[in-house]
C-alpha cells in the first residue's frame, strides 16, 4: 500500500502548493488523480516517486515510512508529464534502459522492448532518437520505458495528454488490460473525464493542493462532496 499522512509540500517558505493530504491507496488499485493545472498533482506524484521531498507529514510504503527511502530503492516506476528521455539514445535503448540498470540479461532485455514496443506501436522506431519521433511518439516511448520495468507501483503523470483520440482510447484500453495483468498499483493523472471514469477504482479530486474528494468512480459522479467537484467530475448538481 501507498500512505499520505497528512502530507504538504512548499517549494517556497510558507507557499504550500499541496496542504495536509491524506491519501491511502490499496496494493493492486487503479488510482486517478484529477484536478485543475496547477493543483499538486504532479507535485504529489514526485513526492511518491522520492523525486521531491516531503515538507511535511508520513509517506507510507508498504507500511514502512518511506519519506526518506531514495526513489531507486522505493519499487516505483513513474512516467513522467515531459517525457524526459535520453536524447543520445534510441527508442529501444530508452525503452530497456531500466533493465539494462537492474542487471536484466541481454536477450530478456530485447525480448521485452518488442513485447513493450508492439504494444505500444512503436515497433518501426526502435532504432530512432527522441529527436526524430513526433510528440505522441515520445510520450509512448516515455510510457514503455516505465512498463518495461516490473514495478509493483506504477506512476503516470498525463501519459496519454499528447496522443490523437483514438490511439487514446486505444491506450486506455492498453492501460486497463495492462493493470489486470500486472496486478500492481497504479497512480494515474490526468485531465481526460472519459479517462477517470473508465480506469479508476478511485479517484482523488484536488484543488489548489487540497484533497477533496476519494471515492469510487460512481460515488463521485452520484454524490460529489462540493460544487467543484460536481463541476469537474460529477454530474451537474
Ligand atoms: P498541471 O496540471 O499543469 O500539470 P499540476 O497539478 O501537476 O499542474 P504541479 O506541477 O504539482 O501542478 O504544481 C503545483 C504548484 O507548484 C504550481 O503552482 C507550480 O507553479 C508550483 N511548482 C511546481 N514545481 C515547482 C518547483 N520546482 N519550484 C517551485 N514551484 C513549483
Ligand atoms: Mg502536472
Amino acid at each position: 500500500s501507498i500512505a499520505l499522512e497528512n502530507v504538504s509540500k512548499s517549494y517556497q517558505a510558507d507557499t504550500p502548493v499541496v496542504k495536509n493530504v491524506d491519501l491511502d491507496i490499496e496494493p493492486g488499485e487503479f488510482v486517478v488523480i484529477v484536478g485543475p493545472s496547477g493543483c499538486g498533482k504532479s507535485t504529489m506524484m514526485r513526492m511518491i516517486a522520492g523525486l521531491e521531498r516531503i515538507s511535511s507529514g508520513t509517506l507510507r510504503i508498504g507500511g514502512k515510512v518511506a519519506n526518506d527511502i531514495p526513489p531507486q530503492h522505493r519499487d516505483i516506476a513513474m512516467v513522467f508529464q515531459n517525457y524526459a528521455l535520453y536524447p543520445h539514445l534510441t527508442v529501444a535503448e530508452n525503452i530497456g534502459f531500466s533493465l539494462e540498470m537492474r542487471g536484466v540479461s541481454k536477450t530478456e532485455r530485447l525480448r521485452r522492448v518488442e513485447v513493450v514496443a508492439h504494444l505500444l506501436q512503436l515497433s518501426d522506431y526502435l532504432h530512432k532518437k527522441p529527436k526524430d519521433l513526433s510528440g505522441g511518439q515520445r510520450q509512448r516511448v516515455a510510457m514503455g520505458r516505465a512498463i518495461a520495468r516490473d514495478a509493483k507501483t506504477y506512476l503516470m503523470d498525463e501519459p496519454l495528454s499528447n496522443l490523437d483520440a483514438e490511439l487514446r482510447s486505444s491506450m486506455r484500453a492498453e492501460i486497463k488490460h495492462l493493470h489486470r495483468q500486472l496486478k500492481a498499483t497504479m497512480i494515474y493523472v490526468t485531465h481526460d473525464q472519459v479517462e477517470a471514469l473508465t480506469l479508476a477504482d478511485r479517484i482523488a479530486v484536488m484543488n489548489k493542493g487540497v484533497l477533496l474528494q476519494f471515492d469510487t468512480p460512481e460515488k463521485i459522479y452520484d454524490d460529489p462532496a462540493s460544487l467543484f467537484v460536481a463541476g469537474f467530475i460529477g454530474s451537474p448538481p
